[in-house]
């Protein structure tokens, strides 16, 4: 029988999570998860399809094995291709959606088979992913582990592919969340991050996401926690409170501007302005004491002005982020954005990223020369 797995993950915590989620099932199915390639029969990749430089890792990769493994295409790339994945690279055996990974097990069992004769198996048409994944037990890290606590994103962000590769937005019962954490600290996890596109719209309904911390932080055995990531349009200084309040919640926020221009905001979809922006960072500094800030931020969004690409600039300048990670903007399948009939050419794309990571950089630089006088 061919039963051991290798699992190549790729993209956010989101999918880090994923993975273990897979693993968990499939050990249970009897299957050996494997630490490398090597000595694995099967390999699952595990993909992200939010910029096209990701995706081109996972083809390349794919096609350095030349048909030795039995190999699949899981999560969001999966459901972007779907059964096209197949015309691409003709030595994928499986193609699973990220909601559909519950039948990883079975397709497995049938494609491992002697006298199964299809070689091509295909499930992208998912909805919903049953509760029961998440309780196989499984940890890679035996100390902390993430949380799914929502699923999917409805917000639709013109430069966006995971409304269309992660669905509409799906909030977990919150009791289900409590029971996941708890068999976690019951084999010695004492970590946990809750994880969501926009965990600050959780609702279950009468448990929002401001409940849902003090929830958390009340369960005993838990030493730390925190939570990612925040959408700036449903933030507000009640969480910011709460966030003080809870004392077993780390100080830090994700809170992703994506521009300093009001116009590209807008294009973006992104349903704050400039001037909301930076008075959620003013209530958030007032109020949750010593708190770190970090951001995400997209250069050269189509039509995006030299002016534009300065006011981020003056943006960033401006907070002082703790970090920042700096994407250039990948046009994206599906998205309202890749149809904007001027898009930027590649090298002012480039040119303007080293000028703003070159900023953000002497700005942490700075940050932490100040935290170190301080803590001697
Ligand atoms: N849900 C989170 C939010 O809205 O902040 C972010 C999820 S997304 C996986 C992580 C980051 O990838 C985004 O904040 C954005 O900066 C970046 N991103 C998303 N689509 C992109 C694209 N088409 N090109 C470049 N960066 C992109
Ligand atoms: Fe993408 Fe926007 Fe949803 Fe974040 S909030 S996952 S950037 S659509």
């Amino acid at each position: 029988m061919l039963r051991n797995v290798f699992i190549k993950n790729f993209g956010c915590q989101m999918n880090v999570r994923d993975a273990q989620v897979i693993a968990g099932l499939l050990q249970k199915a009897g299957y050996k998860i494997m630490e490398s390639d090597a000595q694995a029969q099967v390999i699952i990749f595990n993909t992200c399809s939010v910029r096209q430089h990701a995706e081109d890792r996972v083809w390349s990769l794919i096609g350095s094995y030349k048909g030795t493994k039995i190999i699949g295409l899981v999560g969001c790339m999966a459901q972007n291709y779907k059964e096209g994945a197949f015309d691409r690279d003709a030595s994928i055996s499986f193609v699973v959606g990220p909601q559909d990974i519950a039948k990883l097990p079975e397709i497995l069992h049938k494609l491992t088979q002697k006298n199964f004769f299809q070689r091509k198996i295909w499930e992208t048409d998912g909805l919903k992913r049953p509760e029961e994944i998440y309780h196989t037990g499984y940890y890679q890290d035996k100390q902390k582990t993430q949380v799914v606590i929502s699923e999917g994103c409805s917000n639709f962000c013109s430069y966006c592919i995971v409304p269309y590769v992660r669905g509409a937005l799906r909030h977990r019962k919150h009791q289900d969340i409590l029971a996941e954490i708890k068999e976690a600290l019951d084999q010695g996890i004492t970590q946990v991050t809750l994880l969501g596109q926009n965990v600050n719209a959780y609702c279950d309904q009468a448990v929002d996401f401001i409940k849902l911390l003090a929830e958390v932080n009340a369960l005993s055995g838990l030493k730390e926690f925190d939570f990612f990531t925040s959408h700036p349009k449903d933030a507000h200084s009640d969480l910011f409170k709460a966030m003080q309040d809870a004392n077993k919640l780390t100080k830090r926020l994700h809170l992703p501007l994506q521009s300093g221009s009001e116009r590209i905001l807008k294009l973006m979809n992104r349903g704050y302005s400039v001037k909301d922006y930076l008075a959620l960072v003013d209530s958030y500094r007032k109020i949750v004491k010593e708190g770190k800030l970090t951001t995400d931020i997209i250069v050269g969004f189509p039509t995006e002005t030299l002016a534009e690409f300065s006011q981020t600039c003056a943006l960033v300048e401006k907070v002082k982020f703790n970090a920042a990670y700096i994407f250039k903007y990948s046009s994206r399948p599906h998205t309202a954005a890749a149809e904007i009939a001027e898009q930027l050419d590649f090298f002012e794309i480039q040119k303007r990223h080293k000028k703003i990571l070159d900023l953000q950089r002497k700005i942490s630089k700075k940050l932490n020369v100040k935290k170190a006088e301080r803590d001697k």
